[in-house]
């Protein structure tokens, strides 16, 4: 079957990274176009400085993955799904829930195929931990997310903007497998967000969440911006068997009790796509909302309490 021409709006780390690479390796995909304000290209195709001239100029293109920051993906999504495109959306989804419930509504009303893309989500050993935990339900579970922000969004003034999530960014990643791995709902029952004194977003955030299990689960989270030595991407949980099920490097590598039970590279952004071309084979949206929702309550629970400056 012939590759469905895709094109790639907001050519930044991202883009650069992982959705360029991955298309151009792709069997199902090929790239058609990119839409960069800056006018970034790749590989010699159309570059287009806003969506709108995209569409004008290559109607044939009928999809689209966005790659920009969350503040401007409603506006966006919009606009594609009125185009008539299939999308693909980099996480965190919108900046709000109410943005997010009208893309969903809006790709069901238009009969277009809506794709969030949580990369975290796409780990076997994630699946793995999945399925333990279902058997052997959860006494506790602690995430520890840590890194540099100066190596993971260079100069990206964005980041600490109303918006921006801060450091709940990553955080947002830890969510996405917490969600999905954990067999009950959870609740935050409190936030410490700390500020850098001249940013309007979080550097470090500790969470103590509730649930509605007669066991009262232990249940904790710490997310911080400023790690230096490398990157601490970890969740452990002890099961009510009394299991220790750690897993780190961002879903990558599962231990049971210490000893190494799966290890893997980084498929991520290959399982990504893989799924987009199911779906559109399918013609079926895939919206998960609950990373974002819980982000949201960490928002509105959350203390706030003043930090040293930030400066790149
Ligand atoms: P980035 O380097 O700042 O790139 C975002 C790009 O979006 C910009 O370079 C710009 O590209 C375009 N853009 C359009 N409107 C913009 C606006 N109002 N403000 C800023 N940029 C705008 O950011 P990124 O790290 O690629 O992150 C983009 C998204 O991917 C975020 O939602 C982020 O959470 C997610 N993500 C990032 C990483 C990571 O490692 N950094 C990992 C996974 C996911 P043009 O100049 O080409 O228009």
């Amino acid at each position: 079957m012939a590759k469905r021409k895709i094109a790639v709006i907001g050519v930044g780390k991202i883009a650069q990274d992982q959705h360029l690479p991955v298309i151009d390796a792709s069997d199902d995909f090929e790239l058609a176009a990119t839409v960069s304000t800056r006018g970034v290209g790749h590989g010699g195709v159309p570059v287009f400085k806003t969506p709108g001239e995209l569409y004008a100029a290559m109607p044939e293109i009928g999809l689209v993955s966005i790659c920009t920051p969350p503040g401007v993906r409603h506006a966006y999504v919009r606009e594609a799904l009125a185009a008539g495109k299939d999308v693909m959306m980099e996480k965190p989804p919108t900046t709000t829930i109410s943005e997010l419930d009208d893309l969903i509504a809006e790709a069901a009303k238009r009969g277009r195929v809506l794709f969030q893309t949580w990369h975290s989500q796409y780990n076997a050993a994630v699946d793995r931990t999945k399925s333990i935990l279902a058997e052997e339900g959860v006494k506790s579970a602690r995430i520890d997310w840590r890194e540099s922000v100066r190596k993971w969004h260079p100069g990206q003034d964005w980041v600490w903007e109303p918006g921006g999530f801060g450091v709940c960014d990553p955080g947002i990643n830890a969510f996405s497998i917490f969600t999905k791995v954990m067999p009950f709902p959870v609740f935050v029952e409190s936030a410490a967000l700390t500020f850098p004194a001249n940013k309007q977003t979080p550097v470090d955030v500790d969470i103590r969440f509730k649930s509605a299990e007669a066991h009262k689960p232990d249940l904790s989270c710490g997310f911080n911006w400023l790690e230096e030595s490398g990157e601490i991407w970890t969740i452990r949980f002890e099961t009510n068997k009394g299991n220790e099920i750690k897993l780190e490097h961002g879903g990558r590598k599962l231990s049971i009790n210490g000893e190494l039970v799966l290890e893997h590279g980084d498929r991520e952004y290959a399982g990504i796509y893989e799924r987009f071309a199911s779906l559109l084979n399918a013609h079926q949206s895939d919206v998960d909302a609950a990373p974002l929702r819980l982000m949201s309550d960490v928002f509105l629970m959350g203390a706030r309490a003043n930090g040293p400056e930030f400066h790149w």
